[in-house]
């Protein structure tokens, strides 16, 4: 068995989709008892108790945070599953116990409760703490903050989702990007940039026979207000993780596996791990571009519209009953030949009708687009 085919089996299926809070997670982490360390080092602005997990007792220190934006949840979903893995005791010992013996990691699952469950990017008053790296304003900044200072980690993992329109130069989708962050505004290659970029080349080699060029690098521009940047200008080894799209799988559930592995893979857990020497590689990763939409229809016409266009959808997220439904809208109209849809459309031909109506604009929600000449469907929403 390799690591790949155990998680097909044994993954925390306790977890799904993209809605996750601390209603999902509290359970899981009171089932493992004393299995896990658990405890709470602060509280977040609506008063909510912000989990740490900590494993291992090793020499190596690492502090991983995840859902600092609280609508980010796959990386949180990856985690359980690495806490499955090294939990469970019967396969893969001699790793788990070398990986138990290499490392102590410190994990926040959920750095902001109260976005997770509002399903918001932002806390409860609104800051995004992804910028609130210098300010620390805001309760969930100070506990990772103070948790940073006290434990004095050699490796940093900042956890994160990207949007669906990221892909890269190859025409596929980005699904998992990461970024050595800038230490400086001269993007210098410092120390502990390069031990992050040479964990980074690491990680994409081993990544590309699952997602072959589906691995990109994010945008390095230096923002000291971002705090993977103001860990790595404390000279700490900074990675940034941003799960993204795999084709069709907008719940982030094939996505969550390729995180996962990388996790394993960064931990040693598939074996000896080879030393990537060779930090210029890192620049050979394509780098994130705004090439997608959700949807596009092409070539279509509009009652009055003599010149043929194409209608770009985007989803949405809303939370609906506990559950995320994916909302189309016009998100665009023209001439998207510069864009790929993740779902495409071809309309040659079609005169078309967006809910029923002979106009639409930029903005709308879309129901149906259907072919008026003869009433045949071009999109409803299927996620
Ligand atoms: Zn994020």
């Amino acid at each position: 068995m390799n690591v790949s085919t155990w998680y097909a089996a044994h993954f925390e299926s306790r977890l799904r989709g993209r809605y996750l809070s601390l209603k999902h997670i509290n359970p899981l982490l009171n089932s493992y008892g004393n299995r896990l360390e658990i405890s709470y080092p602060g509280s977040s602005e609506l008063g909510k108790k912000i989990p740490l997990i900590k494993i291992g007792q090793g020499p190596k220190i690492i502090l991983a945070w995840s859902q600092m934006h609280g609508n980010e949840s796959t990386t949180t979903k990856a985690l359980f599953d690495l806490f499955r893995f090294i939990d469970q005791k019967d396969d893969f010992q001699e790793a788990i116990a070398h990986f138990l013996h290499t490392y102590t990691l410190y994990v926040l699952p959920i750095l902001n409760p109260d976005g997770a469950e509002r399903y918001t990017r932002e806390n409860a008053n609104g800051v995004d703490l992804n910028r609130d790296a210098v300010l620390q304003s805001q309760a969930e900044s100070r506990v990772l903050r103070e948790l940073f200072n006290e434990i004095q980690p050699h490796l940093c993992l900042n956890l994160h989702d990207q949007r669906t329109i990221y892909g890269l130069a190859t025409g596929k989708p980005a699904t998992i990007s990461f970024l050595a962050p800038a230490a400086d505004s001269k993007r210098t290659v410092t120390p502990a940039r390069e031990v992050a970029m040479q964990k980074i080349v690491g990680l994409n080699a081993f990544l590309q026979p699952f997602i072959s060029h589906q691995v990109g690098r994010y945008d390095d521009t230096f923002n000291a207000n971002c705090v993977g940047d103001a860990f790595q200008q404390a000279g700490v080894p900074t990675i940034l993780f941003e799960a993204g799209h795999f084709q069709n799988d907008y719940e982030r559930e094939i996505t969550r596996k390729f995180i996962f592995l990388a996790f394993s893979k960064l931990f040693g857990l598939h074996g000896a791990s080879e030393i990537p020497s060779d930090t210029n590689q890192y620049f050979t990763i394509p780098e994130n571009q705004i090439i997608f939409k959700d949807v596009i229809i092409r070539n279509v016409r509009f009652n009055n519209n003599a010149n043929p266009l194409d209608i770009g959808i985007q989803f949405s997220e809303v939370l609906k009953n506990e559950q995320i439904d994916f909302m189309p809208y016009i998100d665009e109209l023209g001439n998207l030949s510069n864009y790929r849809g993740h779902w495409e459309v071809d309309g040659e031909g079609c005169t078309v009708l967006v809910n029923s109506q002979q106009n639409t604009n930029v903005g709308q929600q879309v129901s149906i687009i259907s072919n008026k000449t003869d009433d045949s469907v071009l999109f409803i929403p299927k996620i």
